[in-house]
């Protein structure tokens, strides 16, 4: 098992092109392709947004936001941090060419993507239950403000008011490590 041949590599390059690229991001990608109008789309891992600006297009992707594309070779080594080769043969692999691939990935790099997509999954969960609590958040907040002046302690209600706007900001704006804190510490459990 020496270095792939060039013949190999371009050969490992050209199954690939035969998977259909949504096929490929959908297996990897820590966000879900969505369809607008009918085209498919996806909020880019690649930079910091809420709102889907990676378009696919055949067997190409492109992004509004940092203008980052490519094919699915490109998209899964810069996921992934691997070189284009690498990522052709971890493709190959998993879409079930394992017999055509020369070298497979080192036990490091498998580790690598591992952790990646346990972190990913980590996050989806705290973004998921972060979500929730705001919406939650909002709603007793809302009702409690609607109530403020049928309240007995009028001051000290709308001190807590104040205080849940203050932590909405961060439900809704802070970053993942403020919310996850903010979670943990149980200071909630007042409100909810
Ligand atoms: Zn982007």
């Amino acid at each position: 098992m020496g270095s792939a041949t060039l013949q190999q590599r371009q050969d490992i390059f050209e199954l690939i092109r035969g998977i259909p690229l949504i096929n490929i991001i959908e297996r990897y990608s820590p966000n879900k392709v969505i369809y607008k109008a009918g085209k498919p789309w996806m909020v880019c891992p690649f930079h910091a947004e809420d709102t889907a600006s990676l378009s696919l297009k055949g067997n190409k992707w492109h992004c509004f936001g940092c203008q980052a594309g490519g094919d699915a070779t490109d998209f899964v080594s810069k996921l992934f941090n691997l070189k284009p080769i690498e990522a052709a043969r971890m493709i190959a692999n998993d879409f079930g060419f394992s017999n055509e691939t020369d070298k497979p990935l080192t036990q490091q790099q498998r580790q690598a993507i591992q952790q990646r997509q346990n972190r990913q999954q980590l996050e989806k969960f705290w973004r998921h239950k972060v979500d929730m609590i705001a919406g939650n958040l909002a709603e007793v907040r809302r009702v409690l403000w609607l109530n403020l002046d049928k309240l007995p302690n009028l001051e000290a209600k709308a001190f807590t008011v104040e205080l849940m706007d203050q932590t909405l900001d961060i439900l809704e704006q802070g970053t993942l490590e403020k919310q996850i804190e903010l979670i943990q510490s149980g200071s909630l459990e007042r409100w909810l």
